[in-house]
């Protein structure tokens, strides 16, 4: 057994096949081979690299015991998942929603931040004028009376 080196003509990243650990993103991928030359696994990470064979086969085994933990828990825990009511599980529509929510909100401070700099650099709405919004974005500058700018 050894470890080759190749491109992957892409940068990339995985989580190392050995340690479970994080890969960098990187344009070459070290692959674990036997001796008839099969490639076991892919995307042997710097740390296992660095540890050499001993360090990395250390980490296997550490890794190993996490996963046996890891499918102890998952089994443990199925049930009590399968018992989950709809009302308690959350919908990738309802994660969606909250990302365009979370989006929305997250362009309305770059908007307002945007548009207290532009105040902050004019001295604000000209006199007699007051900032407004549509649709919770800024939409320039009325007369205080209501007739737009
Ligand atoms: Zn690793």
């Amino acid at each position: 057994m050894k470890t080759t080196i190749g491109g992957s003509g892409f940068t990339t990243r995985r989580t190392c096949p050995l340690c479970g650990g994080a890969t960098w993103k990187t344009g070459y991928l070290v692959a674990l081979v036997d001796d008839a030359g099969e490639k076991l696994t892919r995307c042997v990470c710097e740390g296992c690299m660095e540890d050499g064979p001993e360090g990395a086969a250390l980490r296997m085994r550490v890794q190993a015991e996490q996963l046996r933990e890891q499918a102890e828990w998952l089994d443990a825990t199925a049930p009590e998942v399968a018992a989950i009511t709809p009302d308690d599980w959350t919908t990738v529509e309802q994660a969606h929603a909250f990302q365009r929510d979370q989006d929305r909100e997250f362009e309305l401070a770059e908007a307002r931040a945007v548009l207290e700099q532009d105040a902050r650099r004019n001295g604000g709405p000209p006199p007699g004028f007051v900032a407004v919004e549509r649709d919770g974005l800024p939409a320039g500058f009325v007369e205080s009376d209501g007739i737009p700018f």
